[in-house]
């Protein structure tokens, strides 16, 4: 029998200043209230859950964002130690706020390429690592799955689109599987990215994986160079919409959301937030993606820790609203 989860279930409201907006009844699915404040917790959870019963006794994890976060939240509640390590660019903030989360934290290296190599070679002499990856692996998957399972439960109708925004592709795989496991499987998902994190648009316009140069978008938790493949394949199998925004509708995307919720959340989050705000569910209507009349919508608000009032502000004044 699996173990009680680690993630919570996360209130889902109808949004009436979306509604206002669509046209439609427009449901939020409040996952910014996980205890690591993101979905993260859902799938490193349930994969570090695994591992332990598999015998895993240490997580290791080269993330100074929210899969940081949820690996240290899992490793604190189950009472192993985590490692996490993490570039000489992250802010002093975060590796305080790891440590206070009973991480050990290594700063190593200029990027994270460094830091995750470092994390490789150290899992290698640690008896009963568990290395855990941001986006791409299957236990991960299924752990996400659960914010669709959990949303069926909740929703008083089936949707007519689910709107989710997509770094490296692995809450978008668990946003499929959860809705095959539920009967949603002809629902259209809209996928949201911004500019210069686009590596989900990329790939499924050339048909195969792309690799990016570099991330100029302020969402960086979209800012995974490359997709995993699995994504790329969920796009041929399920009506995937792929959209991508300026980062200007995803900061729009979280002034609004604060405004009409009160409830603070990472421009990564924004990028799925501009789907409603930025009018892209109309565009898709008028493409014929979507159909001529929704009655209602499913948003995952992913949430995000990295983000304050501060640097919400800054954003705003920097991309000029
Ligand atoms: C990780 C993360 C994403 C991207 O998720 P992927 O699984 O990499 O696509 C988006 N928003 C937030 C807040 C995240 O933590």
């Amino acid at each position: 029998m699996m173990a009680k989860p680690l993630h919570i279930c996360t209130p889902l409201l109808e949004s009436v200043p979306m509604s206002k907006v669509v046209g439609c009844k427009v449901f939020i699915k409040c996952d910014n209230m996980q205890p690591s404040a993101s979905f993260k917790i859902r799938g490193i959870g349930h994969r570090i859950q695994k591992a332990v019963q598999m015998g895993g006794k240490h997580i290791i994890c080269s993330s100074g964002g929210n899969a940081g976060f949820a690996a240290a939240y899992a490793a604190r509640q189950l009472g192993y130690p985590a490692t996490i390590v993490i570039p000489e660019s992250t802010p002093d903030f975060v590796a305080a706020g790891l440590r206070d989360e009973g991480a050990e934290v290594i700063v190593h290296g200029k990027v994270w390429d460094n830091a995750n190599e470092y994390a490789m070679k150290l899992a290698e002499d640690i008896d009963g690592s568990i290395v855990i990856h941001p986006f791409d692996h299957p236990d991960l998957w299924e752990g996400h799955s659960t914010v669709i399972s959990e949303s069926a439960n909740q929703m008083p109708v089936k949707p007519d689109a689910v709107v989710v925004c997509v770094g490296g592709g692995g809450l978008l795989c668990g946003v499929v599987q959860g809705m095959k496991k539920v009967g949603w499987s002809d629902v259209p998902i809209v996928a949201m990215e911004t500019k210069g994190a686009d590596s989900y648009n990329a790939a499924v316009l050339a048909g195969e994986l792309v690799t990016l140069p570099d991330i100029t978008s302020r969402a960086k938790c979209l800012g995974a160079l490359t997709v995993c493949k699995r994504s790329l394949e969920y796009s041929k199998e399920h009506p995937i919409h792929s959209v991508v925004v300026d980062d200007r509708d995803a900061v729009n995307g979280c002034l609004r959301l604060l405004d009409d919720h009160r409830i603070l959340v990472e421009v990564a989050c924004g990028a799925a937030l501009a789907g409603v705000y930025s009018n892209i569910l109309k565009d898709l209507q008028k493409e014929g993606k979507l159909p001529p009349e929704l009655k209602s919508v499913l948003v995952i608000v992913c949430g995000g820790s990295g983000i304050t009032l501060q640097k919400l502000m800054e954003y705003k004044a920097s991309v000029g609203l």
